[in-house]
């Protein structure tokens, strides 16, 4: 995990009586290195955390602001970095099919044109925009490739 999220983390749980524990600093550093949201499994399998402690961090890093839940499909909540911390704007493709959400970058040109057109669409209803969310929705490559049959 880099550093600067690392003190930017451990910030943010200090107000909850939490420290940024060897766990703490895994399950971060999972979901930091993944370049997508992560299921429970997912992060158990790269942190080495066990599954109850995976469970309660991660639960506790969404309560400070660190982590957020993906909405994608079905069961099994995604994780990932928010992105204040992760410093990084992206959108999610969502697969109806299997569940997955990939996250893809935005070009310039789509991101001032959300910016523009829900400017001018909110411009007399005194919302003050923070922040945005575009999922895209869809069918990923592999369930493509079994015809839409969920699994293999
Ligand atoms: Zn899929
Ligand atoms: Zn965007």
């Amino acid at each position: 995990m880099s550093p600067a999220t690392a003190a930017a983390a451990a910030q943010a749980l200090a107000p909850l009586d939490l420290r940024l524990t060897r766990h703490r600093r895994a399950v971060l550093g999972a979901l930091e290195g993944a370049g997508r949201p992560l299921t429970v499994d997912e992060v158990v399998q790269r942190s080495s955390v066990p599954t109850s402690t995976a469970y309660r961090n991660l639960g506790e890093l969404v309560e400070a602001g660190v982590v957020v839940r993906v909405s994608g499909v079905g069961g099994g909540d995604r994780h990932e970095l928010a992105e204040q911390f992760s410093q990084h704007h992206h959108h999610h493709l969502v697969c109806v099919e299997c569940g997955i959400v990939s996250d893809f970058d935005p070009s310039a040109q789509l991101e001032k044109l959300i910016a523009r057109e829900v400017d001018a669409l909110l411009a007399t209803s005194g919302f003050r925009v923070t922040q945005h969310v575009f999922d895209v929705r869809g069918q990923c490559q592999a369930c493509q490739a079994s015809d839409g049959e969920p699994g293999q």
